[in-house]
């Protein structure tokens, strides 16, 4: 399975074009119209733009040098959550957490510099008593990104005989098939966020159909990856029980025998903010109402989480379903 994205207009920092994969990336799109810029975490012209033209913005491509490389802890499946060779995304999650700050970091950022990104996280690991596992993929989704880079490609390659360390992400996307031929000596753990097929239709739009994301986790088992299932974000729109269940028993019924034995899961229930609101009011019509003023509650500045007796009878319900459909499988955890 193949996606191709042809950008509208690339914005690109000047110096790009002394690393090898800037001098690519130019070359593949030597075609598109482009506007230099001076940095890309500052571009005048999206700033200036109207929550309306949400979508238009994500059609272009930014692409410049990563400045800060700084780890963050995480106690998750996860030590580190590392910055790596993308921020952003072009598809457009109405949840999506990269939203924060829409102007800034909701369109697909590309940064050239993945040997130096790399070399910091084998150097950590090398360095580590434990054997560390680095998150690379919290900034956006690297399945799709690898469609324009075959930055995944490139980084398995150059992981596969490090001394120490794994590498994981989460991904929305199937396009896992440039993957499984590669030597990953087991250091790659790809975990596929999951939601009902109608949360996907009208809520994710421009992921993967949930039919291809779980072909996509039967292919990467086969092909001997470590393979999570993330099922997230949980919605709780009003029926959820009925298309939670659903989902679940579709992953029983679908996920080849081998994918069964092996997988685990991690829950997550949504969060959302007053941004999130005012973009989706303005950027989508006809959308599906995710946030309800009686099931969330604020969290902080403008932000909002589900209620916690709705989230403890959320917990009770996947618990319960999981251990009914899958109960050899670990949950990581339910927050
Ligand atoms: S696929 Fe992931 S990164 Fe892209 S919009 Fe959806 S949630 Fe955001």
């Amino acid at each position: 399975m193949k996606y191709k994205f042809k950008p509208e207009t690339i914005y690109y920092e000047n110096n790009i074009e002394n690393y090898e994969l800037g001098k690519i990336l130019l070359e593949k799109y030597k075609d598109v119209p482009k506007i230099q810029i001076e940095s890309h975490n500052n571009i005048k012209q999206m700033r200036e733009k109207s929550n309306s033209e949400f979508l238009k913005m994500k059609r272009n491509l930014i692409i410049g040098v990563r400045k800060t490389h700084k780890f963050v802890e995480n106690h998750k499946v996860s030590d580190y959550l590392v910055p790596y060779t993308s921020s952003g995304c072009i598809a457009s999650c109405m949840y999506c957490y990269l939203v924060c700050n829409y102007n800034k970091c909701a369109y697909l950022r590309l940064f050239v510099n993945r040997e130096e990104m790399l070399q910091k996280i084998i150097k950590t690991a090398n360095n580590s008593d434990k054997d560390l596992t680095f998150e690379i993929g919290s900034n956006s989704d690297l399945i799709l990104e690898n469609t324009i880079t075959d930055n995944l490609v490139w980084t398995i390659e150059n992981f596969n005989n490090t001394k120490k360390g794994k590498l994981t992400f989460p991904t929305k996307f199937a396009y896992v098939d440039d993957l499984l031929n590669l030597n990953h000596n087991g250091k790659i753990i790809i975990r596929m966020s999951v939601n009902p097929e109608y949360i996907i239709n009208n809520v994710e739009f421009g992921t993967s159909k949930l039919k291809d994301r779980i072909d996509a986790i039967n292919k990467l088992v086969e092909a001997d990856y470590e393979v999570g299932i993330l099922i997230a974000p949980v919605i709780f729109l009003d029926n959820w029980q009925k298309l939670y269940n659903d989902l679940i028993s579709y992953l029983k019924e679908n996920l080849s025998e081998k994918a069964k034995k092996k997988i685990f899961f991690e829950i997550i229930f949504m969060t959302y903010s007053y941004v999130h609101n005012a973009i989706n009011k303005e950027a989508f019509s006809n959308k599906v109402e995710i946030y309800d003023k009686n099931k969330m509650t604020g969290r902080g500045k403008g932000k909002y989480m589900y209620k916690s007796d709705l989230k403890k009878e959320g917990e009770i319900f996947f618990k319960d379903k999981l251990s009914k459909y899958f109960k050899e499988n670990k949950i990581w955890y339910i927050v």
